[in-house]
């Protein structure tokens, strides 16, 4: 029988350090586990937590909360050019990340050091420098919660878009992420369309750089841009970069000639959530116990003791602010709870 713990503090659990409690609070390491908490624990609302580095939690959880624990790393198909390789969701994905390198299977590279959980990364499709995990991934295998069977969905069924998945839209609350299978490449060329990759790399001499070389430069790059969760409270990017009709875009323009852009096809494009939050006014806004990073207009930080329910605040400011400045209709990346 698992453990269950109450009125537990969510501080830890949880990387902008927002201090509410769960009723209950319980940690599954097997598929069985998951199934048994279902089973004794049917009426209580649920939260399924990885590393908790993509919620802002605004008030105390007053029902179950299941962290993810299920590990292991082990190769389910491989040829001359590719392996599969199936991972517990319990796993670290920088971890994850970093085996990969190490046993040379390229692919995902690009998305070193992004925190959290390996099944937490199907959710919202993570994608960082250009590459997405879509483009490795293979299968997942979910609990549903209503039946307790263990479903599989291909790429396809997951429907990966910016930021999106079924999971976090219609299969929201419906399935727990158990196992995903991701397909690797033992030869591969790296992706390093992203400028600031190349900068570094070029600044460091490296011509034909492998991906090692790629992993280290987004390491680098990261760790200088972005807040560390353990020393400055945050999820990450909170709002998702929007995308825009070029004649909006157009009109825009005419107003604003800097504002970047970035084509999607023939009629849309994607303009940087950063660019219009700092532009607004709001990069390193300071709001006491809360605020705007001072190097990236994406994130929101808490400074130590700030409510969820404060953050939620500060982002619906800024919201109604771009949305009145450029007709822009911000759209949050972070699970609200
Ligand atoms: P959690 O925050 O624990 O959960 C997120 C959501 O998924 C919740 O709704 C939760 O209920 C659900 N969930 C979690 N695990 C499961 C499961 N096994 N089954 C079903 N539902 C589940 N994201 C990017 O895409 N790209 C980036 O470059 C990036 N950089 C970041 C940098 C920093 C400094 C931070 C703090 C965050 C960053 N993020 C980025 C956001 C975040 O790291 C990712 O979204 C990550 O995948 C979240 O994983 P997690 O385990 O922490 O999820
Ligand atoms: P950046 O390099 O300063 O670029 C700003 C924005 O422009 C990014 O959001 C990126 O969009 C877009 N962009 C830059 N070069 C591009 C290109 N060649 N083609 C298409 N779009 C391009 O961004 P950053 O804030 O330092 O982040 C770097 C990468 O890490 C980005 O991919 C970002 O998504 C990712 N990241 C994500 C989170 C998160 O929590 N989700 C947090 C930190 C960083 P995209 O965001 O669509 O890539």
């Amino acid at each position: 029988m698992e453990t269950i713990q109450h009125d537990k503090s969510l501080k830890d659990y949880n990387t902008f350090g927002i201090d509410v409690t769960a009723k209950l609070f319980t940690s599954i390491s097997t598929v069985d586990e998951l199934r048994d908490i279902y089973r004794n624990y049917s009426t209580e609302n649920k939260l399924i937590l990885g590393g908790g580095s993509n919620v802002l939690l605004t008030k105390d959880f007053d029902g179950l909360v299941i962290k993810n624990e299920i590990r292991g790393i082990s190769i389910s198909e491989e040829d001359e050019d590719t392996v599969i390789l199936k991972v517990g969701a319990g796993e670290s994905w920088h971890q994850f990340v970093l085996y990969c390198i190490e046993n040379e299977y390229a692919g995902v590279e690009n998305l070193s050091l992004i925190p959290g959980s390996v099944g937490a990364s199907p959710m919202q499709n993570i994608g960082a420098y250009g590459v997405e995990i879509k483009d490795v991934f293979h299968k997942l295998q979910a609990l549903n919660v209503f039946t307790l069977d263990l479903h599989t969905y291909t790429k396809d069924a997951c429907n990966f878009g910016y930021r999106e998945s079924v999971f976090k839209k219609e299969f929201k609350n419906q399935y727990v992420i158990c196992y995903v299978y991701y397909k690797l490449h033992k030869k591969a060329a790296v992706n390093t369309s992203y400028g600031a990759i190349n900068e570094r790399l070029r600044s460091q001499g490296i011509e034909s750089p492998n991906i090692k070389d790629v992993s280290d430069a987004v390491i680098a790059i990261r760790s200088e841009k972005l807040p560390d969760p353990k020393v400055l409270g945050n999820a990450g990017s909170f709002f998702k970069n929007p995308v825009i009709t070029r004649v909006l875009y157009d009109t825009l323009k005419e107003a604003y000639p800097a504002i970047p852009m970035y084509v999607i096809d023939a009629t849309l494009v994607k303009v940087p959530a950063a660019w219009l939050i700092e532009n607004a006014g709001w990069k390193g806004y300071d709001g006491g116990k809360y605020g705007v990073h001072t190097n990236q207009a994406l994130v929101l930080v808490n400074k130590g003791g700030a409510k969820g329910a404060e953050i939620w605040d500060l982002s619906q400011r800024i919201v109604d602010d771009v949305n009145a400045k450029y007709g822009i209709a911000l759209e949050r990346e972070v699970n609200i709870y």
